[in-house]
């Protein structure tokens, strides 16, 4: 029997990725190859893992403040939401497909205002929104796909090692691989419209990365690792106030203002 031709298999993969396309909520063409489904598995997972490393936090008071901000966040993009406060020094913050938020309780010491801790949370809700997580468990099953091509390569008689090591090097980028910095930069712009909508003042994402590059010097967190540098990202969110101080003035006018009491 003949082996598939190369053109073959060329094709049928290009026909599947094609199938795969889908576009963020800012207009980015993305490839979702996990099913929802599989992906609130592997957030759950996730959940459970941290939990149990990282002991939740017994501050009544930290509890309910982070909880009014992310409820505020909730109400307006939709679904139902699991909230856990960390006890940790680290300065992080998290989101998982399936509707988990962490925070630890050393970001309660950087955030200064309830605002500042709405623009992480709506960072990181607007990862799992966006689809972020499927995008780069979809790129992991490229590079595997991508694997399988080259031993087919190699089966066929043509020197594979360079490929082999070229795409193996591929490899390496998986799942735990930071957010990329059009995830971030994404993240970033429509965190800031999930906080105006709640009615955060917008204009306190840019005094939190002044905090955060302040900050420094410490391990980045997830939300400020890999990234647009410090300069950039205040860029791009002060492009954006022009739309989002509007739609904060408007969530005002409409009652919207969060009563959290920071601790
Ligand atoms: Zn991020």
């Amino acid at each position: 029997m003949r082996k598939p031709s190369r053109t073959l298999v060329v094709t049928t993969l290009s026909a599947t990725l094609l199938a795969a396309c889908a576009t963020s909520p800012l207009g980015r063409t993305q490839l979702k190859l996990v099913s929802d489904s599989e992906l609130d598995q592997l957030g759950a997972t996730a959940f459970q893992e941290t939990q149990k490393s990282t002991p939740l936090s017994t501050d009544g008071r930290a509890t309910a403040y982070v909880n009014c901000v992310a409820n505020a966040i909730i109400r307006e993009v939709g679904g139902s939401w699991e909230v856990k406060v960390f006890a940790s020094n680290d300065v992080n913050a998290f989101a998982l497909p399936g509707g988990k938020i962490g925070v630890y309780t050393g970001l309660l010491k950087i955030t200064e205002t309830p605002d500042q801790l709405a623009a992480v949370i709506g960072h990181e809700v607007a990862h799992v929104i966006a689809g972020h997580s499927n995008e780069r468990v979809s790129q992991q099953q490229v590079t595997s796909v991508g694997l399988t091509m080259a031993q087919v390569l190699v089966g066929g008689g043509i020197a594979g090692g360079t490929v082999m090591s070229a795409l193996g090097a591929g490899a390496q980028y998986g799942v735990l691989l930071p957010f990329s910095r059009a995830h971030e930069s994404e993240a970033d712009l429509v965190g800031l419209d999930y906080m105006s909508s709640a009615g955060f003042d917008p204009r306190q994402a840019v005094a939190l990365w002044k905090n955060m590059a302040k900050a420094g010097g410490q391990k980045p967190p997830e939300f400020a690792s890999s990234h647009p540098s410090d300069a950039t990202r205040i860029q791009q969110i002060e492009e954006r106030l022009p739309m989002d101080v509007p739609l904060y003035v408007k969530s005002l006018a409409a009652g919207k203002r969060p009563d959290c009491k920071r601790v």
